[in-house]
């Protein structure tokens, strides 16, 4: 029998958030995260598994017959410098495997994720007798560089916890109201592809360019015409974008150097318009090399790929009831800060996440959501749909990913940790035994 073990305390809740939030950890590198969230785990009785995929971190609780349901937060930061001015702001510094020392910084909220499912794992574990099945808590490394899902399930992860989950659910706070939760049955947001494109020319004098094959020059052409994709060959009712990043190439004026680089980011919503937009770009920049006359081919390298988030509709149309149910519990605390309960579906955003590896290696639903976590008030009289690209934010509420993203941590993180509970309560409720 499973002894009974006490929920984290809403302070115990708090110090975990700050303290997860002063020490944020890079891609691949969450080891002092999941070292705490590991020693947790086990402090409420679950059976951990550590290292997985690097630094992945999954505890199990098994409660009898029933489902296994899986729940997952990402545990990374990001290479920012925090400029919230918050007394438990980050100052720690990192460096990055491109060897880029800045500031570390957890400016997408993956600190609000895991503090908020080790308080439901615990919250679960201390309440034995309302579910039945096994609980798996998923703490996942390096969502941020789109490769943490693959590395734990090409570290065996579904055969090392016992098999494959029967649902994934998960959420990701936004700069929504307090409050408000957006689930999107469906695509819920966009595939990404981020490239390195390697021009090769000839270099020489810049006095002499008949003597080169101009790199610079190369690269203009295929930046130009890169953006012919979108306008040109992705119909009016699809959409994508393809962004050029970045574009390096030479060291001065008089040199005509011999390469150019080129990161190139695309982001799409269907897995067809995501073939042909990669297509499309590949047979560009090879015909501008060739029509440049380049001495050797353009070389292409995958630096990162998500993809697409895709929500089961039968698990969101359920599991977005049970979240308005509990938003409902909330309102109290909800409208205390001037917010209102609310569970909307926002058309697909246009970021991107790798939760989906997750749901799509174990073939089983994915309900991913959204949870605001911003002042209410900024929002007065605002359509909300009209910020979903979050390039249209009021005053004072900054972007995931902004030196001053600071999602208010409560009641955001007693909602976050109640949504959680209720989506896994709801799967793991008793009476589905035999069902
Ligand atoms: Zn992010
Ligand atoms: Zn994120």
């Amino acid at each position: 029998m499973m002894s009974r073990m006490a929920a984290l305390t809403p302070s115990e809740l708090l110090d975990l958030y700050h303290d997860l939030h002063r020490h944020p950890e890079l891609a691949f590198a969450e080891h002092r995260t999941a070292g705490i969230v590991a020693g947790l785990l086990r402090g409420h009785g679950f059976e951990v598994f550590e290292g997985i995929g690097g630094t992945g971190v999954v505890g199990v609780l098994g409660n009898g017959a029933g489902p296994r349901v899986l729940l997952r937060a990402d545990m990374d930061g990001l290479p920012v410098t925090e400029r919230t001015g918050l007394d438990y702001a980050s100052t720690d510094t990192a460096t990055t495997p491109e060897g880029v020392t800045s500031g570390v910084m957890h400016a997408c909220g993956h600190d609000v994720h895991t503090a908020c499912l080790v308080a439901a794992c615990a919250e679960l574990a201390a309440r034995p007798e309302e579910w039945s099945g096994t609980l798996i808590a998923c703490f996942q490394p390096a969502e941020e560089v789109g490769s943490g899902a693959r590395a734990m399930l090409a570290d065996d992860l579904f055969d090392r916890i016992g098999g494959p989950p029967d649902i994934v659910l998960g959420q990701h706070v936004m700069p929504f109201p307090i409050g408000t939760v957006n689930l999107t049955a469906g695509t819920a947001m966009a595939a990404a592809d981020s490239l390195r494109i390697v021009l090769h020319g000839r270099g020489g004098h810049g006095s002499s360019p008949e003597a080169t094959v101009d790199p610079v020059v190369m690269a203009s052409a295929v930046v130009m015409r890169l953006q012919g994709i979108v306008s040109r060959e992705v119909g009016a009712m699809e959409s994508a974008v393809v962004t050029v990043g970045a574009l390096r190439a030479g060291t001065q004026a008089n040199i005509i150097s011999d390469r150019a680089e080129l990161l190139v980011n695309v982001r799409s919503f269907t897995a067809d318009v995501r073939d042909r937009v990669l297509a499309a770009i590949h047979r560009v920049v090879e015909a501008e090399c060739a029509a440049s006359g380049a001495p050797a081919a353009p070389e292409f390298t995958s630096v990162a790929s998500f993809p697409l988030t895709s929500n089961d509709a039968d698990a969101c149309e359920r599991t977005g009831a049970v979240l308005a149910e509990i938003l409902e519990q909330q309102r109290t605390d909800i409208e205390a800060t001037g917010g209102a309960p609310a569970v909307i579906s926002l058309p697909p955003l246009p970021g991107s996440e790798d939760v989906g590896e997750l749901a799509t290696a174990a073939g089983v639903p994915l309900v991913y959501w959204n949870l605001g976590g911003a002042d209410p008030g900024a929002f007065a009289g605002m359509d909300l749909a009209a910020v979903t690209g979050m390039g249209s934010l009021p005053d004072g509420v900054a972007p995931n990913h902004s030196p001053h993203f600071a999602p208010v941590p409560q009641p955001t993180l007693d909602l976050g940790v109640a949504l959680l509970v209720g989506a896994a309560l709801d799967r793991l409720a008793r009476e589905e035994e035999g069902a």
